[in-house]
């Protein structure tokens, strides 16, 4: 089975909100050898949610390199997703 490491594209990055701890720009996405992927901070080391596509079908041969590559891009667009969904704990509240 091929390895798949998919990264950030420089439009990836502009898409990407800051670290939430530290406002970092600079942010990295890992994975494993399989469709699992979380964004990191290299400011501070803070890490995104994990995302894992494909799951237990995952390790059987028959999956083929079409739908093992679909997996890695659904599950780094879904930690790109979560990544900027979290909820923005540096922002005051906006009501007082
Ligand atoms: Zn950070």
């Amino acid at each position: 089975m091929p390895i798949i490491n998919l990264t950030l594209t420089k439009r990836d990055l502009e898409k990407l909100r800051p670290c939430p701890f530290c406002g970092s720009t600079r942010l990295e996405i890992n994975n494993t050898h399989r469709a699992y992927y979380w964004i990191m901070c290299l400011g501070c080391d803070a890490s995104g949610i994990l995302v894992e596509v494909g799951g237990s079908s995952f390790g059987r041969d028959v999956a083929s390199e079409d739908l093992t590559r679909r997996h890695h891009q659904m599950a780094k667009q879904g930690t790109m997703d979560a990544w900027n969904r979290r909820p923005d704990v540096a922002s005051p509240p906006k009501r007082r």
